[in-house]
Order: structure tokens, then sequence, then C-alpha cells
């Protein structure tokens, strides 16, 4: 089987809510997807979409997965997609790094292997979990008691897990602001609940260090990505007894391997387009695993489409390694396709089709804004 042609789709996916804020006073309203058609000379086809969470949270931006696109689309065209490995390889000669335009390729083919196989993604990726997989929410900062409802209006419908947003500026609050952010959130932990406190990389160790000693005792919660930069979060391990789950630090394999080297986390958050695709992500997860750390299993954002490569990673995931996965589908409003995979009591299961087991609703996307053949 070869590949025949890439199309390219943009998609715009306005977020569910009014705002999400995000530390650093980020600000999103909508997100610019990059959703690809992988055909084959077997009439085959799959789909993959990359989107980045606005410009400023990964060094990653909608109009780069596109012109990446334009680097590595080339260079698949005449390759067989059920050769992972070699696809990547391909993708990484063409062009260094730039993990999220490489993605809704690498996406797209595990879709195909799966159709050509007649297997789901999550049977490939090592084989089915059994059983429904916890979904976390993610609640943007605002103000504390805001929070805390958000936080049980997702309780209410079963979400186990919370991502909570800190974060403050010194000038809205800071490490104080965050602390109340916190203790609101928790005020009403039911036994089974597994918290994230996310700062995105928006607190210095000095103000994590000053958030941390507000916090009352016996609270039971992870602290993700504290701080922007290897150095900061290092410091920081050193000196706090709270654990700590890597997310934007975290993009290669070579990151594990310094995580796992330094003893820098015990627990990883993967998303599938920041890792650069299933292949890597895989990977990544695998050699988590190995070094004991949990896994949290995400997207920067994205629509079903996105969303069911993650599910198919989560749900060929350990249970005693994997934390949750994010329904990035409850985050924006427009459907890219159709997924059996509802939230049924806060778990999910990846369906049984084959391939991603996804129907892309075609009059959504449009015509392709580019198309690369042989
Ligand atoms: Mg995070």
């Amino acid at each position: 089987m070869k590949i025949e042609s890439v199309a390219v789709y943009r998609v715009d996916l306005p977020y569910a809510g009014d705002v999400y804020v995000l530390s650093g006073g980020r600000r999103f309203e909508s997100f610019d997807a990059t959703i690809v058609r992988v055909t084959t000379d077997r009439g085959l086809e799959g789909w993959g979409e990359s989107t980045p969470f606005g410009a400023t949270y990964l060094a990653a931006h909608a109009g780069g997965v596109r012109a990446g696109l334009a680097e590595v689309a080339p260079a698949v065209v005449g390759l067989d997609p059920r050769h992972g490995d070699r696809l990547n390889d391909a993708m990484d000669e063409a062009l260094a790094g730039h993990p999220h335009a490489k993605t809704p390729i690498d996406v797209a083919c595990w879709d195909l292997f799966g159709k050509a196989v007649d297997m789901p993604v999550c049977d490939l990726l090592g084989g089915r979990v059994p059983g429904p997989l916890p979904v976390i929410s993610s609640i943007p900062v605002g103000d504390p008691e805001a929070m805390r409802r958000n936080v049980a209006e997702h309780r209410a419908r079963g979400y186990r897990g919370h991502s909570v947003k800190i974060g403050a500026a010194e000038e809205e609050g800071g490490p104080t602001l965050d602390a109340e952010r916190l203790r609101a959130c928790l005020a009403d932990r039911e036994a089974g609940e597994w918290f994230l406190a996310d700062a995105n990389g928006g607190m210095t160790p000095e103000q994590a260090l000053r958030f941390l000693a507000l916090l009352p005792a016996g609270l039971d919660f992870v602290l993700e990505a504290p701080c922007v930069t290897w150095r900061e979060t290092l410091s920081l391990r050193r000196r706090t007894r709270v654990p700590i789950l890597l997310d934007e630090l975290l993009v290669s394999e070579a990151d594990l391997v310094q995580a796992v080297a330094e003893d820098a986390a015990d627990g990883v958050g993967l998303k599938i387009s920041k890792q650069g695709g299933l292949t890597r992500a895989r990977r990544q997860r695998d050699g988590a695993i190995a070094a004991g750390l949990v896994v949290s299993v995400q997207e920067t954002t994205g629509s079903a489409i996105a969303f069911a490569a993650l599910l198919h990673l989560a749900q060929s995931t350990p249970r005693r390694s994997l934390r949750c996965a994010l329904d990035c589908r409850d985050m924006v409003t427009t459907v890219t396709a159709d997924l059996d995979a509802p939230i049924r009591d806060g778990g999910v299961q990846a369906p049984d089709a084959p391939g991603l087991g996804i129907a892309v609703r075609e009059d959504v996307l449009g015509e392709p804004v580019a198309v690369y053949r042989a």
C-alpha cells in the first residue's frame, strides 16, 4: 500500500465557553485546526488533526502546522502508511523538529493502518485495556468560587479528574489568589478524585514556593508544569515534596530521558500533537511507564478527530499508569467527525470500529487549502 495524496483542510473551532484564560493573561476564544486526509493506492483514506492552543502555549502555531506540512507531505507520498517509524524518519529528514506539523500525517497513517487490517488503533498500539477511561475536566482560571462551581458541574457529570489552572500575576493576586483557587476547587473533593494544579509554566520557583506554603496540609493534588524552564523546574523539585507532572517541557523522547535521568517528575502529560503523533506518543508513554511515571493523555486542544487519536492511546495504556484522558471535544463547538464514544458517568471508551473509528463530516471541512501528490 502506498500513499497517493495528502489533502490539508483548515477549520475554525470556537471555544465552547466565553474566553479560556491561562496564566500570563493568555486568552483564547477560538482555535485554528488543521485536518489532513491521506489517501492510498488501495482506495483507503485516513484522517488526522493538529490544533495548537493558539500561538503562545508551545513553540507551535496553526500557520506553522500548514507550513510544516508543505515540507513533510511530499516526503511521505509513495511510502507505505503502515510503516509508522519509517514515515517519521522521512518526515524528520524533510524537516527538523516541528512535531505538531508531523502529527496529522502520523495519525492519519495509524487510521489507515487500522482500516487496512480491520482493527481499532488501540489494538495496534498494544491492545485494548478493557473498560471505560476516566475523563478529566479543564478548569480555566477565574474567581475561586466560580472555579469551584465549574468543578462541581463536572463532578455532577461523573468526572473524577480535574485540571485546575493556576498562575496568577502578582498584580492580580499572585500566589495568594492561586492558593484560594486550589483550596476552593478541592473544598468538596470526593474519594477517588484526582486533581492537577496546572500553572502552564507560569510560575517562577519563588512564586511556586509561596503558593505551596500558603496551602493547608493534607490537600491531595499534583502540581503540573509549574515553571517554564528545566532549571526552574529542577530547582523547585529539590525544594518541594508535592508530586510534579511535566507537560509543556516534555516534547521529545530526549526530554523524557532527561526527565527520568534528572528525576524531574512523577508523571507526564502527553498530548498527541505536542509529542508529534501517535508513533512518538506511544514511545514516550512506554518509556514513562518503564520509569514508573504516571501518564495523563491529553491534547493541546482539538475536535473529534484529535480526541479519537488520544482516546486510542489512552485505551491501550495500563490502568495503573493512566490517570486520565482529556475530552477536548468538550472545549470546542465545531463537530468535525462522528465518533461513537460518549461520556457516560465520567468514563469513555475507544470505539471498536477499524482505525480511529470516526466518520468525518466533510461538509464541515469545506475545500482543501492544499493537496500534495506525486
Ligand atoms: Mg498542562
